[in-house]
């Protein structure tokens, strides 16, 4: 294994069920059940709390406008009892009809620009608290530990931030205003109704209490399609990311499996097309029904005044029915929405809950409570100590042999430790462990004479540069991807940097030297470039620690010359604790240890070591023996 870079996960192109994160099964049952989440409304409702000041004001302007709009509906009576057909007789009152009719357009005009400042009011909050949602997930998410990503699927995360939070920033803009907005009108409109007749409006809200009953279940029933539609939505990106990478694309060509892959993602579509007809499609027949009644209302109104005039028993005028079903039809919209909006967060329930579930997540490391800096460390900064370090990597089986088992060694400031020996050994663990991207399980690692769990973790990777087999640039300049270790680094500085990481010459044969964009992480380089730009970024950064893990080992001989110099120049000075397959790159070390099933089996220089006839012996032997080979090779080419 090797230490790959920042974002470097990438998952697993090609990836089959059986790769998928080991808690992936259970999130899917857990999504799929849409479950209760204790607090979850009081958790969206935290949300606004930095925009109160702006929610008031919304809230006000809702009531005023609510409270303009009871007013048409009263003018409407009085318009036709009082103007049009006076109930005392003759003919119609044109003065005082031409009053009402200017009042109402007036009063339509200010609630329409009402209506415009609360919009803007709501979608600022609503969108502000979205914006601020997906931020407080990326740093969460930021400040989770390396084995969180080693074990989720990069596509699953990326769909949690974009498409669980897309998905509920309708709600978060929407919600507040359209219940705020719909309770006033509703509120409103009854009043006006009582107002008018309090027995037509019983015959209008008698229905009411059936309508909520079965919008709980749709509700039920939609909050469950809408988790499983965001598992398949997150499905569908994790096949695209790890698919339709550059690393993706070349694995799918080179198996000419494009097939087999286009297969997996529209299996995956045709669930999430037939989810988002589901999702369209249920509560329709509820909203038909609940559309059909309130409509139906009015006529019946018609009818119950019809017996009550024919009874007489009572005095119902023309005008008191108009008014009546002019304000109960206009109950009609708000209500439909109330309905929806309340549909819509039963729904959005559970998608809140699979954001809350990933921002209570807690970072298995953290800073300790009295963390100090490498800087008030007791003991000089670059001395690194292992002392009978255990090691169990967090998804390892538990039975399963540790991967360190009892490391103990020293690397005093300055000097080059090497760990050498079989794949699997644990080599790379080490280096892991040093700066804490990891915590030891047994055992403690010191970092300038501190534990590090006593020390914080920025002050630890301050000090600490990496240089990994895998190296991750990023789609950007190559001036960009040096700055990224030190954003005010000099053009100078990083000339400097790049000359002593032996790639400044091959910048500037570049036609756009540093300004040449160097592709998705770096595929326009070779191999060789890109690990002489990531020893010169390191080189920016200038730590007083450098990990190297198997740096060299993907290059031929020339290129590894090349880097070998450069990393040599870069260590010169500063603890560097590497790993290496090619013991020739290892010769110079101060110490060499070698390791072998998570444990150190043999420590010296080369010659101790060599001389000691052990496991490097034995393995120098053998990559010499290989270089023999490779020489003979050449020359029988050669002829
Ligand atoms: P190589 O030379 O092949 O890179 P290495 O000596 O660097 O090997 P490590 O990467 O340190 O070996 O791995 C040591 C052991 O830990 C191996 O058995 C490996 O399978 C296991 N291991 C590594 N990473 C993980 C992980 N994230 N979860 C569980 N086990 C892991």
């Amino acid at each position: 294994m090797s230490m790959g870079g920042p974002g470097g996960g990438g998952g697993h192109p090609g990836g089959r069920p059986g790769f998928r994160g080991v808690d992936e099964k259970a999130q899917r049952r857990l999504n799929a059940e849409a479950p209760e989440v204790p607090h979850l409304g009081q958790r969206v409702v935290a949300l606004f709390r930095p925009y109160l000041a702006r929610l008031i004001v919304t809230g006000i302007l809702v009531v005023a406008g609510a409270a303009i709009a009871v007013v048409p509906p009263l003018i409407v009576q009085r318009i036709f009892d009082e103007a049009l057909f006076p109930v005392a007789g003759g003919g119609p009152d044109l003065t005082l009809l031409a009053q009402l009719v200017a009042v109402t357009i007036g009063l339509y005009l200010l609630s329409a620009a009402v209506g415009v400042v609360q919009t803007w009011l709501t979608s600022t909050v609503g969108n502000s608290v979205t914006g601020d949602l997906r931020v407080r997930l990326f740093e969460h998410l930021q400040a989770m530990e390396l084995a969180f990503f080693t074990r989720t699927k990069t596509g699953v995360i990326q769909s949690r931030l974009q498409n669980d939070v897309g998905a509920v920033s309708g709600v978060l803009s929407n919600t507040l205003t359209s219940i705020l907005g719909n309770t006033v009108t509703v509120i409103s409109a009854l009043v006006a109704m009582i107002i008018i007749d309090w027995r037509l409006t019983l015959i209008s809200v008698a229905i009411m209490p059936i309508l909520v009953l079965v919008q709980r279940r749709v509700g039920q029933v939609r909050a469950r399609i809408a988790g499983q539609t965001q598992e398949s939505l997150s499905e569908l990106t994790s096949i695209t990311q790890e698919t339709l990478s550059v690393s993706g694309v070349l694995l799918s060509k080179s198996f000419n499996r494009q097939a087999a892959e286009s297969a997996r993602y529209q299996d995956e579509n045709r669930n999430q097309v037939s989810l988002q007809i589901k999702r369209a499609m249920s509560g329709q027949g509820f909203f038909a029904v609940v559309q059909v009644i309130m409509a139906s209302v009015p006529a019946i109104i018609y009818l119950v005044s019809g017996w009550l005039i024919g009874a007489g028993t009572d005095t119902i005028t023309a005008g008191t029915i108009v008014a009546f079903t002019t304000v109960q039809a206009r109950l009609l919209q708000p209500l439909m929405g109330l309905l929806r909006v309340s549909l819509d967060l039963q729904t959005s329930a559970a998608i809140f809950a699979r954001i809350f579930e990933y921002l209570d997540l807690t970072p298995a490391i953290s800073d300790q409570p009295g963390a100090v800096t490498v800087a008030q460390a007791p003991g000089p900064v670059g001395r690194i100590e292992f002392r009978d370090v255990v090691f169990r990597y967090p998804d390892a089986a538990p039975d399963s042999r540790p991967s360190l088992d009892g490391v103990s060694f020293v690397a005093e400031p300055g000097e080059h430790i090497a760990f050498v020996g079989p794949s699997g050994a644990g080599k790379t663990t080490v280096l892991y462990l040093a700066p804490r991207m990891y915590e030891a399980s047994g055992g403690e690692v010191l970092f300038a004479g501190a534990d590090v769990r006593a020390l914080t973790q920025e002050s630890i990777i301050d000090h600490v540069g990496i240089v990994s087999q895998e190296t991750y640039l990023f789609h950007a300049t190559i001036r960009e991807n040096l700055r990224y270790a030190k954003p005010d680094a000099t053009d100078a500085e990083i000339e400097a940097a790049c000359t002593a990481a032996n790639i400044h010459h091959v910048i500037t044969s570049f036609a756009l030297g540093y300004d040449t964009v160097v592709g998705e992480r770096g595929y326009r380089l070779s191999g060789g470039e890109k690990q002489r730009i990531a020893i010169a970024r390191v080189l920016l950064k200038d730590p007083p620690v450098l990990l190297l893990d198997e740096a060299t080992s993907a290059l031929d001989t020339v290129s590894e010359r090349v880097v070998q110099d450069a990393l040599d120049a870069a260590a010169r000075g500063r603890t560097t604790l590497s790993i290496a397959h090619r013991l020739s790159t290892v010769v110079g070390a101060d110490v060499i240890h070698v390791v072998e099933a998570g444990r150190i089996v043999e420590s010296g220089t080369h010659a101790e070591l060599l001389a000691g006839g052990g496991l490097y012996a034995q393995l120098a032997i053998e990559q010499l023996a290989a270089a023999r080979i490779e020489e003979f090779d050449a020359r029988a080419e050669q002829g």
